[in-house]
């Protein structure tokens, strides 16, 4: 089939892409690997419930009459009214370390209110680093690297306070190990905690469901279990569209959301500048636990904590399986509303995990690795919340090698790239890369990505 535009995955950046393009009547598909929509924030249904696959919050909470608000921005382009995603706002989160702990609200007053309280000393430079991050253009598209580690220290004198700054922020964030691209802290810095996090209160199932009720309803068009195995690239142009069940297509444009080295793996002609971005490292392990009652009852009562052992946060890949030492621990029962839900007895658990390690297990060495890690998982909340492993019934666990086996993203990495690519241009004049890689993460940042490729290929 010939279409305006064909699109490479339908994760929530796909489909943001989707629904624009059909808006202004271009005939559009969306091509879909897996047997279920959603990529990284998918869900899947176990015993006739819908359990989301990464969820925790959406970012960029903002309220509703903030025009210039990402989250608003994004609801305009899209043309859907703020009520359809049904957002449940955070009564709390928690930055806990030794000795220091920082609660969150939504907006930037609860934080700073915060960070005074507990750090006298260090109030003016926090306010000087809110003007910076909010004065930079984290998505220019001829960026400057910077390190964020090194604009902090100019800013805040008390280590612990860096550290406790920073560990929210690369948790949700940072495709690389130890320090972070400026802008990206910016972007996440912005969306976290100058902003705020909401839940959808269905969870993704619903909200997923009605983005492609909208895109399908503008007659896109979207075709799951058959992905894209081959883009025929002649002259650095993406002259046929190949899928994985053999048929053969054309398209005026190509965008793809499956990320740059993977995007560059298809194509039959070389693609430094994805190639450039490199592959990403950062691997991760989400567990579920199911408890037979609220995780209030263990003291559990904020929506999130973002949990560091030691004083000095550490955000790198463990030689070996998981990294004890820092985790975000959600309960998603705990955001206003949302004592109903399936979900309300329930505690997500993250911690950054070595792909390699995982990758290379045998099935059996897998099965006995993933009970080995949850059984030091529960230990691990027990000591947050005392008691509360002898409420813990049953339990799932996401590793690499699952992010892989279900997205296709190189080494399971959920923040892709480290060097992201702004403008989404590759070698072909006809392909276009949106999503993670391009710059914009989360559920309100991969749909917006979507939007602003969507909007510069028309
Ligand atoms: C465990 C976990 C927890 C998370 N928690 C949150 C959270 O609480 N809040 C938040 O905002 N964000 C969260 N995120 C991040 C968020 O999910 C991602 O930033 C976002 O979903 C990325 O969307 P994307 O469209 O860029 O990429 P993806 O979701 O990866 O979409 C790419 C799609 O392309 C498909 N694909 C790949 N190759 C092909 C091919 N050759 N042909 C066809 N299709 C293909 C994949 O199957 C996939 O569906 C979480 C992610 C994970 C994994």
């Amino acid at each position: 089939m010939h279409l305006d535009v064909l699109i490479i995955g339908a994760g929530l950046s796909g489909i943001g892409a989707g629904i624009r393009l059909a808006y202004f009547g271009k005939k559009v598909a969306i091509f879909e690997r897996h047997r279920l929509p959603g990529g990284l924030n998918s869900y899947y249904h176990r015993n006739s419930l819908s359990i989301d696959v990464g969820l925790h919050a959406l970012t960029n909470y903002a309220p509703e009459d903030d025009r210039s608000a990402p989250l608003n921005k994004l609801l305009r382009q899209l043309r859907l009214k703020r009520s359809t995603l049904d957002l449940c706002p955070q009564t709390f989160s928690k930055i806990l370390f030794p000795g220091a702990t920082l609660r969150m609200g939504n907006g930037l007053d609860v934080f700073r209110a915060e960070v005074s309280a507990r750090f006298p000393k260090e109030t003016a430079g926090f306010d000087a680093l809110c003007r910076r991050i909010a004065e930079t253009d984290s998505m220019s598209l001829s960026p400057v690297r910077e390190s964020a580690r090194a604009v902090l220290e100019q800013y805040i004198s008390t280590p612990l306070l860096r550290e406790m700054l920073l560990c929210p922020v690369m948790f949700y964030g940072n495709p690389q190990m130890d320090d972070m691209d400026f802008n990206q802290f910016c972007i996440m810095f912005q969306s976290l905690i100058m902003e705020g996090m909401a839940r959808p209160h269905d969870g993704m199932e619903s909200l997923i469901t009605m983005l492609l009720q909208r895109y399908r309803e503008l007659g896109g068009e979207l075709y799951l279990e058959n992905g894209i195995s081959k883009l025929r690239c002649e002259n650095g142009h993406v002259a046929e569209i190949i899928d994985d069940q053999g048929g053969r297509h054309t398209a005026d444009m190509v965008i793809s959301s499956c990320g740059a080295s993977e995007t560059a793996a298809l194509c039959t002609e070389e693609q430094p500048t994805l190639q450039q971005c490199g592959v990403g490292q950062m691997g991760f392990v989400e567990t579920m636990f199911n408890l037979d009652r609220s995780p209030k009852v263990f003291g559990l009562d904020a929506c999130i904590i973002y949990r560091s052992r030691i004083p000095q946060f550490r955000f790198r890949l463990p030689q070996e399986g998981i990294d004890f030492d820092s985790q975000i621990i959600c309960m998603p029962g705990n955001f206003q509303g949302c004592d109903d839900i399936p979900a309300a007895n329930s505690v997500r658990m993250t911690v950054t995990a070595s792909p390699r390690w995982w990758m290379a297990l045998s099935p059996d060495k897998y099965k006995e690795a993933k009970r080995k890690a949850a059984e030091s998982l529960m230990n691990l909340l027990d000591e947050v919340a005392p008691g509360i492993k002898g409420a813990i019934k049953a339990w799932d666990m996401f590793t690499p090698k699952t992010i892989y086996r279900f997205t296709g993203h190189c080494n399971g990495a959920i923040y892709g790239s480290p060097y992201k690519n702004p403008t989404g241009m590759t070698n072909c004049d006809n392909l276009r890369i949106c999503g993670t890689d391009q710059g914009f993460l989360g559920i309100v940042g991969s749909l917006m990505s979507g939007c602003v490729i969507a909007n510069r290929v028309m």
